[in-house]
C-alpha cells in the first residue's frame, strides 16, 4: 500500500518545499507580471488541499467524539482548549497594541489616494460583517452549503453532533464507524500524495502573487510607503512566533520549541504559501500527530476548530492595523477606545474564515466600534497579499503548540474500542 513519505523522503520534501519558497520569490521579484503564468498550477495545489479538508475534519472530528464513546469526556480538552485560545490571543492583541503604540507607524503617512477603495475594500463595506453572522451561522440551516462555501465552524459544529449522536447507538451493530476509520486513512494517504506536489505548488503561488503584484520594483515601492506599519507588524508577529508561543511550549507543554517547530516547518511553510489556515489544516494534523507524537485525540480535537477561532496572527494584526489607520488620519484613541479595540479584534480574529484576506474583512467590526473611516482599509491593502502570509504562519503555529499545551493538561482519555 502506498503511503506517506518515509522520514527521510519527508525531510527532502521539507527541503523542496523551502527551495519552492526561496525559487517563488526570486522569480516573481525578478520576472514579475510573467509569473502569473504558473498561477495555475498553485491554484491546483490549493484545489487539491480545499478538496480533502472538509471530509478530512468532518471524518476526524466524528470520530474524536465517537471513539470517546461519550461527548462529556470532552470536557477537559475543550475547557483547556478556550483557556489556551483566549490567553494567547489576547496575548497577540496587547502585543499588536503594544508595538503599534511604540512604533507609531501611521503618524505622517500620507493619505493620497486612501479614500480610492479597491473593489475588495468595497466589497468590505457592503459586506456589513457583524459578530451576530458568526454567532447564527454556527448553526448551518444547510450543511451541504457549509461544505461548499468551506465554512468550518458550523461544519464542526455538525460534526461534534453527530460524534455524540453515534455514541448514542449501539456500537457492536455499528458500520459507520469501521468505515469512516478506513475513510480518514485513505484521505491521509492522499494527503501524502498531494504533498508530493507540494513544492511547484509553494513555488508557483509565492512568484504568481509577486508576480501580480507587479515584481520587486512595484512590491517594494508599496513596501516602502508604508514600510514602518509592515515593520511593526513584522515585530509582533516576530515577538508572537519567537517569543511567547515557544515559551509557552516550554514551560507549559515542556517540548523543545526547536524540535517541535522544526517538526512543523511542512505545515508552516504551506501556510505562508496558501495564506489559508483551512488549507494548511491537514498538514498540520500530519506534522503534529505522525512528527510531533501529540494524540490523535488531543489534535484533532485542538486544530481544526483552532484554525477557524484561534489565530494569534490576526488578532495582533487586526489590532496593529486599527490603530495604524487612526494614526494616518490623526485620530488619537483614547485608553477605553484601545480596550474596545482590544475586545473587537479578539472577536474580529475568531469570526475571521481560515481563508486569505479574511482577517480584512472582519477588520470592519474593529474600525466601526470605534469610528474609524474603512477607508482606512485601501491604505494597508496592498501589502495585505503579504502580511495575510505571515500571519496565517503564526496563526498555524499558535494551533500547533496549543495541541501540545492542552495534551499535556488533558492527557487523552482512554478510548472505547471500535468493534
Ligand atoms: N488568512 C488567514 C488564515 O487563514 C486569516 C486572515 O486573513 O487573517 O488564517
Amino acid at each position: 500500500m502506498m503511503n506517506f513519505p518515509t522520514q527521510t523522503k519527508r525531510d527532502w520534501l521539507l527541503y523542496w518545499m523551502l527551495l519552492g519558497i526561496v525559487m517563488g520569490i526570486f522569480c516573481g521579484w525578478q520576472f514579475g507580471e510573467q509569473m502569473r503564468h504558473v498561477e495555475f498550477l498553485g491554484v491546483m495545489f490549493m484545489n487539491a488541499l480545499k478538496a480533502v479538508v472538509i471530509p478530512l475534519i468532518m471524518v476526524l472530528m466524528i470520530l474524536g467524539v465517537a471513539r470517546l464513546g461519550d461527548v462529556r469526556k470532552l470536557g477537559p480538552i475543550g475547557t483547556y482548549t478556550i483557556l489556551y485560545y483566549i490567553a494567547t490571543t489576547s496575548i497577540a492583541v496587547l502585543l499588536g497594541l503594544f508595538v503599534t503604540n511604540l512604533l507609531q507607524p501611521g503618524t505622517g503617512v500620507d493619505l493620497t489616494g486612501a479614500g480610492q477603495a479597491p473593489k475588495i475594500v468595497q466589497d468590505i463595506q457592503a459586506s456589513h460583517f457583524t459578530l451576530m453572522d458568526t454567532l447564527t451561522g454556527m448553526i448551518p440551516a444547510n450543511i451541504i452549503a457549509s461544505m461548499a462555501t468551506m465554512d468550518v465552524l458550523p461544519i464542526i459544529v455538525v460534526s461534534l453532533v453527530f460524534g455524540a449522536a453515534l455514541t448514542t447507538l449501539d456500537q457492536r451493530e455499528n458500520l459507520l464507524l469501521p468505515l469512516l476509520e478506513s475513510l480518514n486513512q485513505a484521505l491521509m494517504v492522499i494527503v501524502g500524495w498531494i504533498m508530493l506536489f507540494a513544492p511547484i505548488g509553494v513555488f508557483a503561488l509565492v512568484a504568481s502573487v509577486l508576480g501580480a503584484e507587479g515584481g520587486g520594483d512595484q512590491v517594494w515601492g508599496q513596501l516602502y510607503k508604508i514600510g514602518k506599519y509592515v515593520l511593526a507588524v513584522l515585530l509582533g508577529l516576530g515577538i508572537h512566533g519567537f517569543l511567547i508561543l515557544p515559551l509557552l511550549l516550554w514551560l507549559l507543554a515542556k517540548r523543545n520549541p526547536r524540535v517541535y517547530g522544526g517538526n512543523m516547518l511542512n505545515a508552516l511553510t504551506t501556510a505562508f504559501s496558501t495564506a489559508s489556515s483551512a488549507a494548511s489544516l491537514p498538514l498540520s494534523i500530519e506534522c503534529v500527530t505522525e512528527k510531533n507524537k501529540v494524540s490523535r485525540q488531543t489534535a484533532t480535537f485542538v486544530l481544526p476548530i483552532g484554525a477557524t477561532i484561534n489565530m494569534d496572527g490576526t488578532a495582533l494584526y487586526e489590532a496593529a492595523a486599527a490603530l495604524f489607520i487612526a494614526q494616518a488620519y490623526g485620530i488619537d484613541l483614547t485608553a477605553t477606545q484601545q480596550g474596545v479595540i482590544f475586545l473587537t479584534a479578539t472577536l474580529a480574529s475568531i469570526g475571521a474564515a481560515a481563508i486569505p484576506h479574511a482577517g480584512l474583512f472582519t477588520m470592519i467590526l474593529v474600525l466601526n466600534a470605534v469610528g474609524l473611516p474603512l477607508e482606512g482599509i485601501s491604505l494597508i491593502f496592498p501589502v495585505d497579499w503579504f502580511l495575510d502570509r505571515c500571519r496565517t504562519t503564526v496563526n498555524i503555529w499558535g494551533d500547533s503548540v496549543g495541541a501540545a499545551v492542552v495534551e499535556r493538561f488533558a492527557p487523552p482519555v482512554e478510548l472505547d474500542e471500535i468493534k
